[in-house]
């Protein structure tokens, strides 16, 4: 783990019963702003539906089902990629049941690395009215033509020009991480010497947001 990384490595909401958002960790608010996620500020954020911060169709029905299976007796756990402008960073993403329906989500930096500045990331710069999907898991960027550029590549694909807004980003899911991710939802409890706590545990590489459920939640 890079160790210049900010102090943030750990962030941690839960849901009730009715999948509000009924607590934040101590770190939520200084790791929305170190992000620039003022819409994720605690109190913008308590009390509101989890699936008010989830755009996307497909994004969406998976949290569906994790938090079904979790609120089942299965914790989930997947890695995901959630970047900074200047940090390629991967998350691990633990979901786990609490108390009369409680959900607690957990994500901890497990990786950061330097690299050139990707200022498509950069929540404070200027953007146009188009939108672009970026998936919340690999961080590549749709193209119009449906296929997903890493999200470093993904400014000349879309010809866009030096001086030109940057279009604004939603959060969806790419067709393989999608597909991993259903693969992992397939019940194995019933398969013999496999226990519940050892689903979604093992995710190859590409595996958010909650991904980022922290930024760019810019919604129209
Ligand atoms: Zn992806």
């Amino acid at each position: 783990m890079n160790l210049s990384m900010p102090e943030e490595q750990e962030l941690i909401y839960h849901i009730d019963g009715s999948d509000r958002i009924c607590a934040v960790g101590a770190d939520w608010a200084e790791f929305a702003l170190a992000n620039d996620g003022t819409a994720a500020l605690p109190e913008k954020v308590l009390g509101r539906s989890l699936w008010d911060f989830i755009e996307d169709a497909n994004v969406r029905e998976l949290y569906r089902q994790i938090v079904l299976r979790v609120r089942s007796g299965y914790p989930a756990q997947f890695e995901y990629r959630c970047d900074a402008p200047e940090w390629r960073r991967r998350f691990r993403m633990t979901i786990r049941a609490g108390k009369d329906g409680t959900v607690e989500f957990l994500s901890q930096l497990i990786r950061a690395e330097p690299r050139p500045r990707v200022d498509m990331l950069d929540v404070k710069a200027t953007r146009s009215e188009q939108w672009v999907s970026v998936c919340g898991w690999c961080q590549k960027v749709a193209l119009p033509d449906q296929s997903w550029v890493p999200v470093e590549e993904a400014a000349p694909h879309l010809g866009l020009l030096a001086e030109e807004a940057l279009p604004k980003l939603t959060h969806g899911i790419c067709p393989p991480c999608h597909l991993d991710m259903l693969t992992q939802l397939v019940p194995t409890d019933e398969l013999p010497g496999h226990s519940p706590e050892s689903d979604m545990s093992s995710v190859s590489d590409p595996m958010p947001d909650q991904g980022c459920l922290t930024s760019n939640h810019d919604e129209p």
